[in-house]
């Protein structure tokens, strides 16, 4: 039931799940501060070599399923590093050899996102690999108008997950996270706009004549006068 209204939510708003709603996410974006604040390194990982790594997730939710279906569990709870870190196993110390590989995991992805925006979002997550693809489909989406856009890129580089809306034609990545960081950084006015991509009757809204029909009472007016 979660699950499903996860899915119809993404398809209304996009993965606002992951922006908003995901504690794992905070947790990324918290690391990011304290890096921000210890003045650390951030690493940026080349374009070619990233659009590489963000196939990642899909290799990951790949085996999740094929696992998940050959075990009929859900395989992948025993390594997650949600579970991980905040069931406090690791407090009471190690109960099985499952539990040494998801503290791995976790380890790997702290690392990760103390170096990286988003480490685990952008190239690990099986979920946000699943809620991607349902935002191709999302009603709602950021769009970039090209006229009013100066081609400044301020917006890119608030971006956690390293979308370039600077580049969007018209419509953002299907992988953003709907935080919304350029939208408030654009300082063109109406250059990026939040909406649904087809026009929706919303109620006191004058409706606008259909071409067709405009066209086809033009001549129909006309053919009155003759
Ligand atoms: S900064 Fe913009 S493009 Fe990037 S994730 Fe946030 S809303 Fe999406
Ligand atoms: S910040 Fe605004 S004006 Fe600048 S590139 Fe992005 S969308 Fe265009």
């Amino acid at each position: 039931m979660l699950g499903l209204g996860l899915l119809v939510g993404t398809l209304l708003v996009g993965n606002a799940f992951c922006g908003w709603i995901c504690p794992f996410g905070a947790i990324q974006d918290a690391l990011s501060w304290v890096r921000r604040r210890l003045h650390l390194p951030t690493v940026t990982v080349p374009a070619r070599l990233d659009a590489l790594l963000r196939w990642g997730r899909f290799a990951v939710l790949g085996v999740v399923v094929f696992m998940s279906y050959t075990t009929a569990r859900l395989w992948f709870a025993g390594y997650d590093r949600y579970v991980t870190l905040f069931g406090l196993h690791w407090l009471f110390g190690a109960e099985s050899a499952d539990f040494w590989i998801a503290l791995v995991v976790l380890a790997l992805v702290v690392a990760g996102s103390l170096v990286i925006d988003r480490f685990w979002c952008r190239y690990l997550c099986p979920l946000g690999a699943a809620l991607s693809v349902a935002s191709v489909f999302s009603l709602v989406r950021i769009r970039r108008s090209g006229p009013t856009c100066t081609d400044c890129t301020l917006c890119d580089k608030p971006c956690p997950v390293g979308i370039q809306p600077s580049k969007a034609a018209p419509l953002v990545a299907a992988d953003c996270i709907g935080c919304m960081d350029c939208v408030a950084t654009c300082p063109v006015r109406g250059a990026l706009t939040v909406g649904a991509r087809v026009p929706l009757p919303l109620p006191g809204r004058p409706k606008e004549p259909e071409p067709d029909r405009a066209e086809g009472r033009q001549t129909g007016h006309e053919g009155k006068r003759k």
